[in-house]
């Protein structure tokens, strides 16, 4: 049987939604010829489902939803390989960035929104205390992931090697702290930031 050719196109590929992709990482998905060497050179492309060359092929086809849903996008590590073995000067870590950052306000259903959820709850205790406070972490986000029970025996194997802290203390350094966080979110407004 014939195979069916899919031609790339402005009606097979979603431009709209290409468009915001190459605005909010400054860099050009059509311009990838699906040469595959980004992906032979990530350390984390056998955890995904879909390798960084094949994230790009699906948006050009429109097929943004899948990478959304997919956990791909969560295991990028931002090293920026891909990046530089580009020939085609594609910045893939940056399109990783910006699809993370279209999941994340979508706020919808990836399959790894664990990974978003550790994320958020991350960033609020660094807001609120100025360092990592696991505890607190580790009891929030059970509550909100629905396992009440997780990793309940290590718990006290952890505190008594005084891994984690039932009591903690901000850092003297608050203002500082909020002032990162509020220009990160002035940029953001101005569109200077993810
Ligand atoms: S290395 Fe560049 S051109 Fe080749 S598949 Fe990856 S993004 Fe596309
Ligand atoms: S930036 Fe992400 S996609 Fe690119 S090589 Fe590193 S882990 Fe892989």
């Amino acid at each position: 049987m014939k195979k069916k050719k899919m031609l790339l196109s402005q009606e097979t590929m979603d431009i709209a939604m290409v468009r915001k992709v190459e605005a909010l990482s400054g860099t050009s998905v059509r311009r990838c010829f699906q040469c595959g060497k980004c992906s032979a050179g990530c350390p984390m492309a056998t955890f995904m489902e879909h390798p960084p060359n094949r994230v790009v092929r699906l948006l050009q086809l429109g097929q943004w939803q899948r990478i959304l849903a997919g956990r791909s996008i969560w295991y990028c590590a931002s090293c920026e390989t891909c990046s530089t073995r580009c020939p085609n000067k594609v910045h893939l870590a940056s399109i990783m960035d910006a699809l993370r950052k279209l999941s994340w306000d979508q706020d919808g259903p990836s399959k790894e929104s664990y990974v978003q959820l550790a994320n958020k709850l991350f960033l609020q205790n660094i807001r609120t205390y100025g360092r990592q406070y696991e505890m607190r972490l580790a009891a929030v986000f059970n509550v909100k992931s629905g396992q009440f029970l997780k990793d309940m025996m290590l718990g006290p194997k952890l505190l008594t090697k005084g891994k984690l802290k039932v009591f903690h203390q901000k850092n003297r350094n608050m203002a500082e702290v909020e002032k990162i966080f509020s220009r990160i979110e002035e940029m953001r407004r101005k569109g200077e930031a993810l």
